[in-house]
């Protein structure tokens, strides 16, 4: 294999090769015995990152493209769904050998796009109703911009800053001005303009504000220049200059207001997580979130092995037997079950539903994927009203 860039094809993913060496080395081993287990084999995590409390389930669509093709079963919770620690949120079945060497690709597929979804909702929910986009994409390989970009837009940032990640969503890209512009033009008021006289109408126009000059005087002389035709600034201030955020926006917005210019929105960007993002809030109307979004932690997803042949069986610390998690439609309690077991109702009087659903039926793709954009409604949906 000779790539241009360190990166894995497709053939290398889907022919098993990305894999760690002892799990050829296992069906190597299968294969001289003759061993033809079937089983049954649960991913999930022990613990979240930093301890949070739950997590936004993303990689599913890739896991399902992996196993295309291959005989094993495959049920999961549907991408952009809330989980919780301990919970399976997808369970593999077939012959061992036939996806033995696959853990480490299928891992990596939901142990990172969950990551980004996760850290993205909790951004969103820090955010609460401003605009939040995906600025992360440079902090991270190009080849899997478009997979952190979707992650972080399934868990809830309202866009994305790379056109081809936008493209793989069907939304338009995001984005304002860079400093490079603003340099190279000479000036932010200068810029702004040739921004505005070659730049599609249908883009808003939003000044960056921090390049030369004090923010205040430059969000003013920028508003002066382009009247109603300026949509909003951004202040992407270094952080040695920084002082206090909070106070230089409640600045900004103090002496745009005073001169009628009280549409014209505030951004952030910056270096932002959620503590910033809460306490910029009130003052902010928009946020460019980037490194703790696409360098979200993993999550710990880990593939473990709970029936073999029919029989429950697992190693030490772990729960045997195949198992269903339940969710109460009414008052949202969760219960994880033995698979099969009655639901029973909720004490609530409510209705249990399970949240797993067939993915790969013998190789075949038989659940709707669904568009981001419907999957990140439902991830919208089930992290309202959750803790950070
Ligand atoms: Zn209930």
């Amino acid at each position: 294999m000779k790539h241009r860039f360190h990166i894995a094809s497709d053939e290398d993913i889907k022919g098993g090769r990305v894999t760690d060496v002892y799990f050829a080395r296992t069906l190597e081993i299968l294969k001289v015995k003759g061993i033809e287990k079937r089983v049954r084999a649960e991913f999930f995590a022990k613990k979240l990152p930093v301890n949070y409390g739950w997590g936004v389930l993303a990689g599913i669509e890739e896991v399902a493209r992996l196993m295309e093709g291959k005989p094993v079963n495959i049920r999961s919770f549907r991408e952009g769904e809330v989980f919780y620690p301990w919970e399976p949120v997808a369970e593999i079945e077939g012959r061992y050998a036939d996806f033995c060497v696959f853990e480490t690709a299928l891992l990596g597929l939901i142990c990172q796009s969950t990551g980004v979804a996760t850290k993205s909702a909790r951004i969103r929910l820090a955010a609460g109703d401003r605009t939040v986009a995906s600025f992360g994409a440079r902090r991270m390989h190009p080849a899997i911009a478009p997979m952190i970009e979707r992650a972080a837009f399934i868990g809830g940032c309202d866009g994305v800053a790379v056109i081809a990640s936008a493209e793989l969503l069907e939304v338009d890209p995001m984005g304002t001005m860079p400093h490079a512009l603003i340099l190279v033009m000479g000036d932010t008021v200068e810029a702004t303009r040739a921004f505005d006289e070659v730049i599609d109408r249908d883009v808003k126009r939003v000044a960056l504000i921090d390049t030369f000059n004090d923010e205040k005087f430059e969000a003013l002389r920028v508003a002066g220049a382009m009247k109603e035709r300026l949509y909003g600034v951004r202040l992407d201030t270094p952080a040695s200059r920084r002082g206090d955020f909070y106070r230089i926006f409640e600045e900004v917005r103090w002496e745009l207001d005073l001169r009628g210019f009280k549409d014209v929105k505030l951004f952030a960007s910056g270096g932002l997580d959620e503590d910033e993002v809460i306490r910029l809030k009130p003052i902010v109307d928009a946020f460019g979130v980037g490194t703790c979004i696409s360098n979200a932690p993993v999550v710990d997803f880990a593939m473990d092995i709970m029936e073999i042949d029919g029989e429950a069986v697992a190693k030490r610390g772990k729960w045997s037997g195949a198992k269903d998690v339940i969710k109460c439609s009414s008052c949202n309690e969760r219960k994880i079950i033995p698979l099969g077991a009655a639901t029973g109702e909720c004490a609530c009087g409510g209705v249990f539903t399970s949240l797993f659903h067939p993915l790969v039926t013998e190789g075949r793709i038989v659940a709707d994927l669904g568009e981001p954009k419907k999957i990140r409604e439902r991830a919208l949906q089930a992290i309202k009203g959750l803790a950070l």
